[in-house]
């Protein structure tokens, strides 16, 4: 016998298990059962697939066996097994990083964590919550010799040579004080109807089965063995034979998930190709949404074999918070990762498989638009990220997108602002640039606001570089309000006179400010502001270059905006009035920046600013 020790993440992980995740214990069976299962699944495959495996007899079940005297369970299958390598690397140490992230995102409220052990499938070990020693008898298939792994989820682990029958593994249990609430076959059953009901393959469970005799009037127990689940691919059924519960049901025993799916779309696709897709929408985005390792949701079958699970070929990335099953006739069984990128079926269904998510969601936003609204709330930025990775899908997209305006209170869309432009009116208009409250407070939207334009207000971080991009919704332009070119919307408010009689306060502020600023111009976007920047239309915002810089983009020049004066305003009125005061000067920096700062720019003089703002205080007191 060999005595080995955990890797030090599996020593913190135990201890978080069994010190903090008390609040559903009961999952240690459907990770045992979805072990078997997938270990199942393997061997499966490979006697399709591997010549080697073929003429191995594959009887596939699990088997879960009671023993209420000793506060046993045991979890038997018939699956591909592991040898003593295997049983080292897998129940000794975590390989995946997905785990350790998991280690780093508990939060300590056991709610939230133990639905955390189910997105990052950390499986196994959560069996040490329900038992104070865990034996794994284990043989893999096309070997002769079984090992036994023993565990008290403490001191490390034990493994040693044994034997066992038949390729597989069997798990066995000895409960611990909570674990004795398991000690029970109707709990079981309830349990494995619960989470692992449509596991494909058959689940027994053997237990003493108490029924009444009626000539001896008395109980009498027999060991009985049934089977529990259903064992079905339910997605394979017709519509009309599944339940709103048995999608529910399938939902929480493929995801974890503890709460019921938002939405969901089933398909059966019969033609040049032929499959099954059902997916479905969490209500809560999953927890590694925006993580660049985040883990894709989408299982891959063949002709009902499970073959993939981990791999993001199944749907873009923007689509990566979809859980579900795709299932398909045509594909073969040995179809490998490298395979997926470039085969033409999964192409094609990944193809139907976007159109056919992003049309259901459009028919939900129209027929259930309170559930969209809720969809919205946690998927609208996934979906802008979308806009600039799949140009096929945009128009949909721009469709299903919410936005928030300066019209309406909450969110609308593009099609309702449609609907409200006014007579005559040539474009859509948006400010991008930072928080929601610098944004409906800039002056840039004074004009918009006198003239009762719609404004949308996009404030994600990354809404500059998506929209960008965009030119246009259907037929109409999309515009953003702080580029320097104004649109026919505008024109008529200041006129060519205006500006003409602006001339000499404009040189002066070219001359005062220099290479500060790359043009100054009369404006025609203000109204109760004296001043505003803006940027050339293929240029990145003032925002956007602050931030490229703050991100260590060094070669990124100083911004260098465009400075524009509002013709009407007292201010700049009496400047050009008094062109030759030395106070021009002061004012003509100071009308630089607070503009700068009414755009959430940082100065690159404070001191300067302040002095000169001191002067003019001076001048006025
Ligand atoms: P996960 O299932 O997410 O990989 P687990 O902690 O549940 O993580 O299991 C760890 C690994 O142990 C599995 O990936 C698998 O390789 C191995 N394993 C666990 N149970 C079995 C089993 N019943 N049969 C074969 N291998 C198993
Ligand atoms: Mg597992």
């Amino acid at each position: 016998m060999s005595k080995r020790e955990f890797q030090t993440e599996v020593n913190q992980l135990l201890q978080l298990i069994v010190h903090s995740l008390y609040s559903h214990p009961e999952i240690f069976l459907r990770e045992l059962i979805s072990n078997s299962s997938d270990a199942l699944d393997k061997l499966r495959h490979l006697t399709l697939v591997d010549e080697a495996y073929k003429p191995l007899s594959f009887n596939p079940r699990i088997d879960l066996e009671l023993d209420d005297e000793t506060k046993t369970l045991t979890i038997a299958d018939t699956g591909i097994g592991m040898n003593e390598e295997d049983l080292v690397s897998h129940l000794g140490t975590i390989a995946r990083s997905g785990t350790k992230n998991f280690l780093s995102q508990l939060s300590g409220d056991a709610r939230r964590d133990s639905n955390l052990i189910g997105q990052f499938g950390v499986g196994f070990y959560s069996a040490f919550m329900v038992a104070d020693r865990i034996e794994v008898l284990s043989r893999k298939a096309g070997e002769e010799q079984a090992w036994r792994w023993v565990s008290d989820g403490q001191t490390g682990f034990d493994i040693e040579p044994a034997e066992r029958a038949a390729a597989g593994t069997t798990v066995l249990l000895h409960f611990n004080e909570e674990g004795k609430h398991y000690a029970n076959s109707w709990r079981l059953q309830e349990i494995v109807k619960k989470y692992s009901n449509h596991i494909a393959f058959p689940i027994f469970l053997t237990y003493e089965k108490s029924d009444w005799n009626v000539e001896e009037k008395r109980s009498i127990n027999t060991r009985t063995t049934e089977q529990v689940n259903l064992a079905s691919a339910l997605w394979r059924r017709p519509k009309s034979e599944i339940t709103e519960e048995g999608y529910k049901e399938l939902y929480k025993s493929i995801t974890g998930d503890s709460e019921d799916p938002l939405f969901w779309f089933h398909t059966k696709a019969e033609g040049s190709l032929e499959y099954t897709t059902l997916f479905y929408v969490p209500s809560k985005a999953p927890l590694d949404l925006y993580q660049a390792e985040y883990k894709a949701g989408v299982k891959l079958y063949v002709k009902r074999v499970f073959i993939l699970d981990d791999t993001r070929e199944l749907l873009p990335q923007y689509l990566r918070f979809i859980r579900g099953i795709i299932d398909s006739e045509d594909l073969p069984l040995n179809v490998s990762r490298e395979i997926l990128q470039q085969n033409r079926v999964l192409t094609s269904i990944r193809m139907s498989s976007v159109k056919k998510i992003l049309s259901e969601l459009k028919n939900i936003s129209a027929s259930l638009p309170e559930q969209y609204l809720k969809f919205i709330a946690e998927y609208n930025r996934p979906l802008k990220e979308g806009l600039y990775s799949d140009f096929a899908n945009r128009e949909t997209l721009l469709e299903l997108i919410r936005f928030k305006s300066t019209t309406v209170v909450g969110l609308t869309s593009l099609a309702d602002v449609k609907s409200r432009m006014k007579e005559g009116q040539k474009s859509i208009y948006y400010i991008t640039g930072g928080a929601e409250s610098l944004l409906r407070t800039s002056p840039l939207l004074e004009i918009y606001r006198k003239k009762d334009l719609e404004v949308l207000v996009l404030d994600d971080d990354f809404d500059e570089i998506v929209f960008s991009g965009i030119d246009k919704y259907g037929d109409i332009d999309l515009k953003a309000v702080n580029k320097s070119s104004t649109s026919e919307d505008l024109k008529g408010e200041a006129g060519p006179d205006k500006a003409e009689g602006m001339k000499p306060l404009i040189d002066k502020l070219k001359a005062t400010l220099g290479d500060r600023v790359k043009d100054v111009r009369v404006s025609v976007r203000l109204a109760d502001s004296p001043s505003c920047i803006v940027s050339d239309e293929e240029e990145p915002s003032i925002q956007m270059q602050q931030m490229l810089r703050a991100m260590g983009q060094k070669e990124i020049p100083a911004p260098k905006p465009t400075l524009e004066i509002n013709p009407d305003h007292e201010i700049v009125k009496k400047l050009l009035a008094r062109i030759d005061d030395a106070v021009v000067e002061d004012a003509s920096w100071l009308l630089l920046d607070q503009a700068l700062l009414m755009e959430g720019v940082q100065l690159q003089d404070p001191v300067a600013f302040v002095q000169r703002l001191n002067r003019i205080l001076n001048l006025s007191i």
